[in-house]
């Protein structure tokens, strides 16, 4: 059994509470970790506080980018044990979780390289006596909290352009999937990086609103449900704090008659398949050029039945189970939603049992095929393995179905005709949009969503924006008496 600890002030936190953390495969309850207090939470903004007061902020770009290629060594260095530990935690199939703390080692340098190239601008003026410049300065404290279907990779998008920008963070994992941030909060010690720079505090919903609303938080960048974040930008306006929101999604992945649809398949089963659903940018509802819908359908389905399911820890298996119970019993309540809204079942429908399937928490991927724009699983985000098939007939209604959801994550389109992808690809409302691909990232490309799925950047240039704010100054060097009573330009 393993038990997780908080880190605050650079040194492991308990608390009097513990909360299990359980394997979604074999229902087993696996390690513990602390519910965080009020007080714990104070002690990690107030060390965060000192940190960024007492030398991160001031110190060399050179010097930050050093620690955080150490944190990018000790990453990849455990990449391995990190990886089971989040399978096993959230059951992510490990071929895919390995590739995240790869990845999460990745933004970490790509930013690394950002933090002795924050430039300002010089900007020459109407009045040739003052001279202009720009910095660019960090925020301060940030709070840094994550969902539980992707905790290191979500964290990934997050402190790296915060900690390169000279912030100081205090990080709160998903209470359903915990123990590899406290495990990440551990290396940053073991790296080097100086005391209260990364704090994690751990708990439920009660421990992310106190942290939000701590008077020492400076910046706050959230992912998760929309509801949630509707309800942390509220509070975060009342202390005009600035966030960063990525929240959900309910992303078309369009199939135009044109396409190469070996490859739209592909796309379409990696939208929906991999990671059980459990993901932002899930392709939740295929759209599909009336003429090539019963090849597509018919192909989409035989793949979709043939999805190995198993243990997250085998590097065959292809999909895990969900990652926790609530939402387990959210999706099969979505899919029998679906059915009694007369879509039509093409495979799955419901929880998966099998010999290679322990007492894990398995839904069997599952296709609904004629799905109409107004059904519910058409237009909510299930966060499962649920497609929704939806046909079309021309380029005018394939946008009008994809823009008419509250959401504007992502897109995709799939067509060999590059008019065509100009002209659809305008008029898409979504904040990342791929062609004949779907599912890809880099650190280089900014991510982050339009409409219901929030607001603000990750990854790319873009995200050092998000995590600092820009001062002028302007130096009079003129020499010159002026008059006080008029604004001097
Ligand atoms: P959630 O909103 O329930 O929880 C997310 C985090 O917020 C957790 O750490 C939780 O403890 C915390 N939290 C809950 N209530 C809070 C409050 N009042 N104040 C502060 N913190 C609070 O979401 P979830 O169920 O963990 O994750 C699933 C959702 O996340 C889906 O909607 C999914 O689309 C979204 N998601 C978005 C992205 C993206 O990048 N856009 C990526 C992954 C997941």
């Amino acid at each position: 059994m393993k038990n997780a600890t908080m880190i605050v002030d650079g040194k492991p936190a308990e608390s009097d509470t513990r909360r299990d953390a359980v394997n979604p495969y074999t229902g087993e309850v696996w390690a513990t970790f602390p519910e965080a207090t009020h007080e714990d939470v104070d002690r990690a903004v107030n060390a965060a506080r000192r940190a960024f007061q007492g030398g991160w902020s001031s110190s060399s770009g050179a010097e930050r980018a050093r620690l955080m290629h150490a944190l990018a060594d000790r990453l990849e260095s455990e990449a391995d044990a990190m990886a089971r530990m989040e399978s096993t935690d959230n059951g992510k199939v490990i071929r895919e979780t390995r590739n995240q703390m790869g990845f999460a080692a990745r933004n970490l340098r790509f930013f690394a390289g950002y933090a002795d190239k924050l430039y300002g601008r010089t900007i020459p003026l109407d009045n040739p006596g003052l001279f202009d410049f720009t910095r660019r300065r960090p925020h301060g404290v940030a709070a840094l909290i994550t969902a539980w279907n992707s905790p290191i990779a979500l964290l990934a998008n997050k402190l790296p352009p915060a900690l390169a920008a000279g912030n100081t963070v205090v990080v709160k994992p998903s209470e359903h999937a915990s123990v590899t941030t406290c495990e990440f909060g551990r290396m940053a010690i073991d790296a080097g990086l100086p005391p209260g720079v990364v704090n994690v505090v751990t708990g439920g919903p009660e421990v992310g609103d106190a942290l939000v609303g701590h008077p020492g938080i400076d910046k706050i960048s959230f992912t998760g449900g929309t509801p949630t974040g509707a309800r942390i930008a509220e509070s975060a306006g009342r202390r005009l704090v600035p966030v960063t929101l990525e929240l959900g999604g309910k992303s078309p992945n369009i199939v135009f008659d044109d396409a190469d649809l070996d490859r739209a398949v592909v796309g379409a089963v990696a939208g929906i398949f991999a990671a059980a659903g459990q993901t932002c940018i899930a392709g939740s509802r295929l759209l599909v050029q009336r003429s090539v819908y019963p090849e597509v359908v018919d192909a989409i389905t035989k793949r979709a039945a043939a999805i190995r399911l198993g243990d997250p820890l085998d590097a065959s298996t292809e999909m895990g189970p969900v990652a926790n119970r609530p939402q387990f019993e959210r999706i099969v309540k979505l899919i029998e939603k679906g059915k009694q809204e007369g879509a039509t079942l093409l495979t799955g429908g419901g929880p998966a049992t099998g010999p290679d399937l322990a007492d894990g928490l398995f839904i069997a991927p599952t296709v609904f095929g004629e799905v109409s724009p107004g059904m519910r699983i058409a237009s909510e985000e299930v966060f499962g393995p649920v497609l929704s098939v939806i046909p079309f007939d021309g380029e005018e209604e394939a946008v009008e179905i994809a823009n008419g959801v509250e959401y504007g994550l992502a897109a995709a389109v799939w067509s060999r005709d590059i008019e065509r992808v100009h002209r659809v690809v305008d008029r898409l409302e979504a904040g990342s949009v791929w062609v004949n691909t779907y599912r890809t990232n880099a650190a280089q490309a900014p991510f982050g969503g339009i409409k219901s799925s929030g607001y603000g950047r990750e990854r790319g240039e873009e995200a050092l924006a998000e995590y600092t704010f820009v001062q002028n100054v302007m130096v009079d060097y003129s020499g010159a008496a002026r008059d006080p009573f008029s604004i001097k330009t």
